[in-house]
Parts: structure tokens; C-alpha cells; sequence
């Protein structure tokens, strides 16, 4: 044990240490020292990025395998004495049971750090990329936008055709390098939140008229519920116009000719309940439904992953980068809102977004997104 490439720690039921080895002491930068050889090491901080919250090891093996939880590949970042930047672990911890008791916990760790800088020197590299890609592709729309409106000297049919392609595609490169730019900033925890009150009916309706020739071209029906008395809501108007266009354009683009959309904004109590959750607190409710492809059950827990498309929507939308919901979610979740659906293929999809009333959680940075 004392030679395992991995930290191994193993307490008892009462958390008293019956295991630390030398890897563990390396990673965590301490260990049970002499003068108190049962308690835990002075752990400074553990920032835990799936409960996005500060805990601190010991309440991690209480809290966790103590109560007969198995915990695999959560990562956390120490802080510690010996290296106040921080250490970030992968940790599996489990109980160790004897029949139905919990007689103590085994946890093991490997030291990540490396591999945190590599993926975010691999984000920063997509963020510059991305950033120096914007001036040619202004170029390219800036020309094309000359030519076709013929300050150039005219252009036959064809000459006009070929031109409005290049718009087009040049257009798609636009929305796709914009993607990754946002998704980087996400990812590098750069970018601002701030909250101002607005008027979100109107948001919501304004989305929709930039929708209009779309929704008109596939004969769909909008349908729109707004509450009577909606208050002012604090709320980073762009980002939230982002989630709102994100939501309504899916629904429009996965929804075949003639289909029926319905956006909602209103308010939820506190325990009322939004489809099948129940509401923590009084909050803003939005939601965006639709009778279109549905999303396969068996994908239905990858859609809010980076790039993926479900096979359905391959199949009858070529075009689609994935990362839509992945920036709303992160977006929503930064911002202290929730975001889920519920969907059944050939039926529809049902998209919710909840804030609470107080509006959404203001973020110093230092980019917008775009
Ligand atoms: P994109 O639309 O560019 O593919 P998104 O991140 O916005 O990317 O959506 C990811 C995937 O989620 C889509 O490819 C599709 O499979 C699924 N999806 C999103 N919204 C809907 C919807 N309203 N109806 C059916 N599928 C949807």
C-alpha cells in the first residue's frame, strides 16, 4: 500500500486513520502529524466542482462514504500548506461495510494538476484561435456585403448566386467561431454576469420577431403565455437574450412544417411545482415547448453535453454545432438558475429555465460574451 502510484487513505468509523501512505502525504502536501496522529490534516480548502462549493476533506468522507456512498472521479482543488496555488485531485471514496455497517472509508487519489493546465492551456489556445479568426471572417462578410449590393459594378444571376453562398457559409463560420470563443470564455471563468432590471416579456418577444421570417417559412404556430404581472427582473440582458434565442431557435429548427411552439415566462412559489420539480424558492419561470423531433430517451443525458447532436437532429438538421446548450446551461448555472427538459422522440420537447426572483448572480470578469 505504502508503494501504490496512487494517495490511499483508510479511516475507521469514527474517521481515525488506519491507512495514509507516503503518495497521500506527497499529494495533499501534509499528514497526520505526531502530536495528533488521529485527526485529519489542516486541510486550508477543497473546492469541490460539482457541489461548486468550498468543503473540507474530512466532511467529504462523512458526509459522503459514511453514509454508504460511493464517490468516483470527483475532482477537487486543495489548498494547503505546501502549495497554496493548489493541488487538484481526482478522489474515488467508498465504505468499507462489514454486513449492512459502515465500518470506515477507503479513499484514493491522483494528483491531476498537470492535466488541469494542459486542458486549460488547450482552452486558451481555442480562445485565442478563435479571437484571431473574427478579422478575416469580417472581411469576408464585409466584401461579400459590397459586392452584392453591386457597389462593385453589377453581377449576373449566377455571379449573385455564388456570392450569397460565400455570405451564407461565411456567416455559418461566424456563429460557430463565436460558439467557441463563448465556450472558452465559460470554461476559463472569464467572462461577466451583470444584472440590471429589465423587462423579460420583452426580451422574450423581441427573440421572437428576429425568429419571425424562420417561423413563417415552416408554417409553424407560436403560441405565447406570459403572465399578467411579470415584475422587473435583474437579469445580464445578454446572456439571457443568448439562452432565450438558443431555446427558440432549437425549437424552430427541430420542428417540422407546421408544428406548434410555445414560449412562457411566469412565476413559481416557493414548493410549486414546474413539471415534475418542485421550486426551492419563488422563482422566474421560461419555458419553451414544442411538438417537433423529440430527443431519444437513451441521449436525453448527453444533450447538454459539448458538442453533441442527438441522432435524430443529424439526421434531419445538418447544420448544428452542439454547443448551444452547453453555453445556456453553464450560462444559467453561473448565473444561479437552473435549466432541464423533458422530451419524448416524434412528440416534442419541453425546455425550462428557472431564476430565482432575486434575479440572476452578478460575476466579475473580464470578457464579455458575444
Ligand atoms: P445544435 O442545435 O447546434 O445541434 P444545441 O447545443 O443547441 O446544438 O443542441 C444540442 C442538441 O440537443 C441538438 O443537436 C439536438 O439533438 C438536441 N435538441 C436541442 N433542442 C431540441 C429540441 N427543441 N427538440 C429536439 N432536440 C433538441
Amino acid at each position: 500500500m505504502e508503494n501504490l502510484a496512487e494517495g490511499l487513505v483508510v479511516v475507521d468509523k469514527n474517521a481515525k486513520f488506519l491507512v495514509f501512505n507516503d503518495r497521500a502525504k506527497e499529494i495533499l502536501g501534509t499528514g497526520p502529524t505526531e502530536e495528533s496522529p488521529e485527526k485529519w490534516p489542516e486541510i486550508y480548502g477543497m473546492y469541490s466542482f460539482k457541489d461548486e462549493k468550498m468543503i473540507a476533506i474530512q466532511d467529504f468522507s462523512l458526509m459522503k462514504a459514511m453514509r454508504g456512498e460511493t464517490v468516483l472521479g470527483e475532482e477537487i482543488l486543495i489548498k494547503n500548506g505546501t502549495s497554496p496555488q493548489g493541488v487538484y485531485i481526482r478522489i474515488n471514496a467508498g465504505p468499507i461495510m462489514v454486513g449492512d455497517a459502515i465500518e470506515g472509508v477507503v479513499f484514493t487519489f491522483v494528483d491531476m494538476t498537470k492535466e488541469r493546465q494542459v486542458d486549460k492551456a488547450k482552452t486558451e489556445f481555442v480562445s485565442l484561435a478563435s479571437h484571431q479568426l473574427r478579422t478575416p471572417l469580417s472581411a469576408i462578410n464585409w466584401y461579400s456585403e459590397i459586392l452584392l449590393a453591386g457597389d462593385a459594378g453589377p453581377l449576373n444571376d449566377e455571379q449573385k448566386k455564388y456570392v450569397e453562398e460565400v455570405a451564407v457559409g461565411n456567416r455559418r463560420m461566424v456563429e460557430l467561431v463565436d460558439a467557441l470563443l463563448n465556450t472558452s470564455r465559460l470554461e476559463l471563468g472569464t467572462f461577466i454576469i451583470e444584472p440590471k432590471p429589465i423587462d423579460t416579456v420583452s426580451l422574450v418577444k423581441s427573440v421572437l420577431g428576429e425568429l419571425k421570417s424562420d417561423i413563417a417559412k415552416k408554417k409553424q404556430v407560436v403560441t405565447e403565455m406570459f403572465d399578467e404581472a411579470i415584475p422587473q427582473f435583474s437579469a445580464d440582458e445578454k446572456l439571457l437574450r443568448m439562452v432565450m434565442q438558443n431555446l427558440l431557435s432549437n425549437a424552430v429548427k427541430y420542428t417540422p412544417d407546421g408544428g406548434n411552439i410555445t414560449v412562457g415566462v411566469s412565476v413559481g412559489t416557493s414548493g410549486s411545482h414546474v413539471d415534475e420539480k418542485v421550486l426551492e424558492e419563488d422563482s422566474l419561470v421560461f419555458s419553451v415547448a414544442d411538438s417537433g423531433i423529440g430527443i431519444p430517451a437513451g441521449q436525453q443525458d448527453k444533450i447538454f453535453s459539448k458538442l453533441f447532436r442527438a441522432d435524430n437532429a443529424k439526421e434531419s438538421e445538418t447544420e448544428g454545432t452542439g454547443l448551444g446548450l452547453y453555453i445556456i446551461k453553464s450560462i444559467v448555472e453561473q448565473s444561479g438558475g437552473a435549466v432541464w427538459f423533458t422530451s419524448k422522440e416524434k412528440q416534442g420537447t419541453k425546455f425550462y429555465v428557472t431564476f430565482p426572483l432575486g434575479g440572476m448572480k452578478a460575476k466579475a470578469g473580464t470578457k464579455k460574451l458575444d
